[in-house]
């Protein structure tokens, strides 16, 4: 069982006030906050630790380097991925989805591609895909947030060269079937990236048995810090991806006239990566492990429970994602009343939410809104919190 005080301690923002009261933070799916031993892993990281990796013969170099490769270790793990080589540090998923389409596209976009999102991706995963000179050919949803997978069988023609969904829904909250996804996808022999930057704090990720191709996700949005995301690759496919970026470390052997890359995962890390925010990740890991993914996942259902049947019993309010399976995320519009207006009013009451349209501007046309409130929950959110965040609404 949680201890919920206990975690609540380990993260020291939460005694934050915001306009003389207690911070209420509910802005998790932009990002969540990180517990004190990811804090202190950054500062140990550069008070006794930094060095550049990979390349030096000293004691620091080689101490940073393990931890390094121990995190890419952890994550293999934590996501049940085949072997530690399909684990590819970047940024974030941002950059992760534009390694994959700008790699994905030199290699296997011979001219008139299409790619299949769903209507429900965030920006980052729509623009790369644009930016590679693919053709979208959306999946369409229902008002309740359920993808339409008799209309996604409809999108495949001989064009199709990838299916790139999200996971979970940042703006509704949908988990979607990915494995169902991929199998479909599969059968057209069609791979599949699926886009996990709302899915990995929240449940249980197994990058075999969902069985895409692709797999991205950020470390912000799991109590790590900001700057550090992961690509998983499945390795024929990355084997077979030429490289993003040019530079040091992704090479074997570089003249004037010809290089050669190095293997997997380093051909596609080039240059000086954030080994401090890795080694946060890697902390960031130990502390999701350590309360235990699947109580997490039961203590946000909870949350999300709670807060559906007591926002839904407010008289003009109206959410946005309603699937069955959902996530830890409540979008909302509250009578005719501008989403910033009571993000605003929330803020002057210690509630932090988002407004806007959450970096999917195809959702909102879809529901013909300028955009909604969302409140989303991490795992030190407490129903105490949820009242006051209800009582703001109220107010
Ligand atoms: N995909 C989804 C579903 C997201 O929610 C986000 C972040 N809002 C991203 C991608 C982009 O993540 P990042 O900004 O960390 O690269």
């Amino acid at each position: 069982m949680m201890n919920i005080d206990d975690i609540r301690t380990q993260f020291p923002i939460l005694d934050t006030e915001v306009h003389g009261r207690r911070l209420v933070y509910l802005d998790n799916a932009a990002t969540t906050q990180k517990p004190q031993a990811v804090i202190d892993v950054l500062t140990d990281y550069y008070s006794h630790l930094n060095a550049n990796i990979h390349r030096g013969a000293h004691h620091l170099a080689a101490v940073a380097t393990e931890r390094y490769e121990t995190v890419r270790r952890q994550v293999q793990h934590f996501i049940h991925a085949r072997s530690h080589e399909e684990i590819v540090f970047t940024r974030g998923t941002t950059e992760s989805i534009n390694l994959v389409a700008s790699s994905f596209a030199r290699r296997f976009f011979p001219g008139d591609d299409e790619v299949i999102v769903s209507g429900m991706e965030h920006h980052s995963n729509i623009v790369p895909w644009q930016l590679a000179g693919a053709t979208l050919r959306p999946i369409p949803f229902s008002d309740e947030g359920v993808l339409d997978l008799d209309a996604f069988e409809r999108l495949f023609t001989p064009r199709t060269r990838l299916v790139a969904v999200t996971h979970v829904s940042n703006t509704l909250g949908t988990v979607n079937p990915v494995d169902e996804v991929v199998r479909r996808a599969h059968a057209h022999g069609v791979p599949v990236l699926v886009d996990g930057a709302q899915a990995v704090s929240h449940l249980r990720v197994d990058v075999q048995a969902i069985g895409c191709d692709f797999y991205c996700f950020s470390g912000h949005k799991m109590y790590a810090p900001m700057g550090v995301g992961v690509m998983y690759g499945r390795q024929e496919m990355l084997e077979a991806l030429p490289p993003y970026q040019g530079g040091g470390e992704m090479i074997e052997d570089v003249t004037f006239e010809r290089t050669t890359y190095n293997h997997l995962p380093f051909k596609f890390e080039a240059g000086t990566p954030s080994v401090g925010d890795v080694l946060g990740l890697g902390c960031a890991i130990d502390f999701m492990e350590s309360v235990g993914v699947d109580n997490i996942a039961a203590h946000e259902a909870d949350l999300l429970r709670y807060a559906t049947d007591r926002i839904t019993r407010l008289p003009d309010v109206r959410l946005y994602g309603t699937s069955p399976e959902k996530a830890a995320v409540l979008s909302f519009l509250v009578g005719t009343a501008h989403p910033y207006d009571v993000g605003t009013l929330l803020d002057q009451l210690g509630v932090a939410v988002r407004t806007g349209h959450h970096c999917t501007q195809p959702v909102m046309d879809r529901y013909g809104i300028p955009g909604t409130v969302r409140a989303s929950f991490a795992v030190y959110n407490t129903r105490d919190e949820i009242d006051a965040f209800i009582a703001a609404i109220q107010r």
